[in-house]
């Protein structure tokens, strides 16, 4: 039997579909697509998965989970809010405001989310508490914030943004290169990395990049490196490919 593919972003129809068949708001719904996001994490060392999902200004749903590479060191896993907040980058999405996570986000992701404009108007549901239709602003999570108004200029976008770094590539010309499909494909994970690396939110830093990888059937899959006013909580490019990836793949197979 065929199984359905996982969804990672729900359009706004849809979600407004599934709360009015289920005699809900859109907001009182978003806590029970929860268990449909931690369904999606694959957490092979802690074995804790985390869903969550999110309410975009544009009215679509977002899922996120964790994802845990087991051999390589800790901080290379993907958070679930960091998870989310990759997806909705990858879909343009300009604003989320509404959050509901299956277990308390960490002191990394609600620093994380301080990167989002109006980080201060976020709203976050935990969905194991014992007021789990709740609503609570970041504030409740992370009182004292610190964040980009901390370091950067008020016009400098954050994620979820428009980026336009400037960068090129360096003319390493493939001249004398005979056309073939190995040179195709460099040039489209060449683009892809690039358009990454424009998008990439590094204004701390000053050093953008972006990653591009391909999967089996030739389908590029870009990640843009994030980063964070507390600098750690950062999201590496490599990461951020991995979660296209899986968004575009439909999840990761368990076997
Ligand atoms: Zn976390």
């Amino acid at each position: 039997m065929k199984m359905e593919q996982p969804r990672f972003v729900i359009p706004s129809s849809e979600v407004e579909s599934m709360a009015k068949n289920s005699n809900l708001t859109v907001l009182q719904l978003l806590p029970t697509l929860v268990p449909s996001a931690k369904a999606l994490a694959r957490p092979p060392i802690s074995q804790y998965h985390v869903g969550t999902v999110a309410l975009g200004a544009s009215g679509r749903v977002f899922l996120g989970c964790n994802i845990e590479f087991p051999g390589v060191p800790l901080h290379q896993s993907i958070h679930a809010e960091q998870f989310l907040i990759a997806n909705a980058a990858l879909h343009s999405e300009p604003l989320l405001l509404h959050i509901a996570v299956s277990s308390a986000p960490c002191g990394h992701c609600r620093q994380f989310l301080q990167e989002l404009r109006r980080a201060t108007d976020i709203n976050i549901c935990i969905t194991t508490s014992s007021d789990e239709m709740l609503f609570k602003p970041i504030s409740h999570f992370l009182p004292n914030r610190f964040g980009p108004d901390d370091l950067l200029h008020e016009d400098v976008p954050l994620i979820l943004e428009p980026h336009h770094n400037g960068l090129v590539l360096c003319d390493h010309s493939n001249a004398g290169v005979e056309s073939n499909g190995w040179a195709d494909w460099t040039r489209a994970l060449e683009a892809a990395a690039l358009e990454a690396a424009n998008g990439s939110h590094a204004p701390y830093s000053g050093c953008p990049s972006g990653v591009a990888m391909m999967d089996c059937d030739g389908k590029v899959y870009k990640g843009s490196y994030m980063e964070s006013a507390a600098y750690n909580p950062s999201l590496g490019p490599v990461q951020a490919a991995l979660v296209a990836y899986i968004v575009g793949a439909g999840g990761l197979r368990c076997d």
